[in-house]
């Protein structure tokens, strides 16, 4: 079973591969500039999260200074992410929280452990669940962590790569173990773009998808014509 569903990854990575390309895998970066941004990047889009990124580091060069600025300051320079009175505590308190464990603001030592190790250690911050701490590791660490995000976690269950009805949780520890480690971060992000694109939340663009041969909800939909 496992053996046919990795076979099937790999044609679909292909199929995405062709479309949308190769993807390489982002230079070593610092997982906690990464780990901010994940949380604000939270049931929002992609437009709004980069512009209040942008703004906190515009607003607060450091993470020293965003951890040292009255909650309502951070929380005004993140407003357009959404949830700003959520997300401005949460990142403090996580920031507290790395400079007490620490002694400083970072969380470069994470590059030097195994994804295991990594993942549960960022699992332990309040606010960070699967999918942000796979992004970290994923994004920052050049890891090969498999995010399970809405467009991923929609086109897993279409494709027919989970069942039906299971959570993003669940579907992010089915396909960590399916997915080729050198093909998870451009098989991520060739879903994504997918996802946006071309299988849409409301009307899937079907009759567009380079993927529809391997799709489970398209054949269903064929036979239903018949
Ligand atoms: S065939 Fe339709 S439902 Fe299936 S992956 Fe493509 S767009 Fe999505």
């Amino acid at each position: 079973m496992h053996a046919t569903m990795r076979a099937k990854i790999v044609r679909i990575d292909e199929l995405l591969q062709a479309e949308y390309g190769d993807r390489p895998q982002p230079p070593p970066s610092e997982p906690l500039d990464e780990l901010v941004f994940t949380i604000l990047s939270q049931n929002t889009t992609s437009k709004n999260y980069h512009r209040a990124y942008n703004q906190l580091k515009e607003r607060f060069p450091t993470w020293e200074e965003v951890l040292g600025a009255p909650q309502e300051e951070v929380e005004a320079a993140i407003r357009t992410a959404g949830l700003a009175n959520v997300k401005a505590p949460r990142i403090q308190k996580i920031l507290r929280q790395v400079a007490k464990e620490r002694g400083e603001l970072s969380l470069s030592f994470l590059h030097q452990l195994p994804l295991d190790e990594a993942f549960q250690y960022l699992l332990k911050f309040d606010g960070v669940g699967p999918k942000t701490a796979a992004c970290v590791l994923l994004f920052s660490c050049g890891l090969p962590a498999f995010p399970v995000d809405t467009h991923v976690h929609r086109l897993s269950q279409r494709l027919g790569l989970v069942p039906e009805g299971t959570s993003a949780a669940a579907s992010q520890d089915i396909l960590q173990e399916l997915v080729p480690p050198e093909a998870a971060h451009r098989f991520h992000v060739n879903l994504v773009s997918h996802g946006r694109a071309v299988c849409k939340a409301q009307r899937p663009r079907c009759e567009k998808c380079v993927i529809a041969g391997e799709c489970q909800f398209f054949s269903r939909e064929e036979e239903g014509k018949k």
